[in-house]
């Protein structure tokens, strides 16, 4: 079983547990958190079909960052093994169970923001000349706008520089009973939002 899975069972061993805005039971079935109880969900017992109900919000949008505050509703997932609720949660959250395993066993390790813009190449290589406050302002935009995100920033701006102080801390550090969603490392619409912001800086 992975590390993943291993704590995912640790964490139902203690009841039902939250995740972004799911919940998962103890006997394997999935929904948003707010429909809990409801019974009028649309039932499905595949842990691929997460992969379409995370693709779009309530209003039919595509969601592209996987981790903002807008799951859609209205459905149910009735899995059979512990397996498979870690694959689907992979779907609906990419990569966050192994993330707050790795965290919790602490052997997590943040990348800081120069350290991730530093990799970029090809037409993204400009964003290595974003200055502190202007990154600061991307993630005030993309991790903290809206609909913003619910991964809680692991890393600073650089090694000396932390995040502005002022910039509200994701929400996704939870009470226990809840798995946090954490951002190890910058994603790439953050990266893309930082380049537009150098291009339109020096238009
Ligand atoms: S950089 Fe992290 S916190 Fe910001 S939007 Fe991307 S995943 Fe969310």
């Amino acid at each position: 079983m992975s590390r993943a899975a291993e704590y995912l069972r640790a964490k139902l061993g203690q009841g039902s547990c939250r995740i972004g805005q799911v919940v998962v039971s103890k006997d394997f079935s999935l929904c948003h958190e707010e429909d809990a109880g409801r019974a009028d969900l649309a039932l499905s017992a595949g842990p691929h079909d997460a992969i379409a109900i995370a693709r779009n919000d309530d209003e039919g949008k595509y969601r592209p960052l996987k981790t903002a505050p807008n799951l859609r509703h209205g459905w149910r997932l009735e899995l059979q093994s512990l397996r498979e609720v870690a694959l689907a949660l992979d779907f609906l959250y990419p990569a966050a169970l192994g993330t707050a395993a790795e965290q919790e066993r602490g052997a997590l390790e943040a990348v800081n923001l120069r350290g991730t813009l530093d990799r970029q190449t090809g037409m993204y290589a400009v964003v290595k000349r974003i200055t502190d406050a202007q990154a600061d302002e991307v993630i005030r935009t993309v991790c903290r706008g809206q609909p913003g995100c619910l991964r809680r920033i692991l890393w600073p701006i650089s090694k000396e520089r932390p995040l502005a102080s002022g910039l509200p801390e994701g929400r996704g550090k939870g009470p226990p009973g809840k798995i946090p969603l954490l951002c190890a490392e910058a994603c790439n619409l953050l990266v893309a939002a930082g380049r537009s912001m150098v291009k339109k800086a020096a238009a």
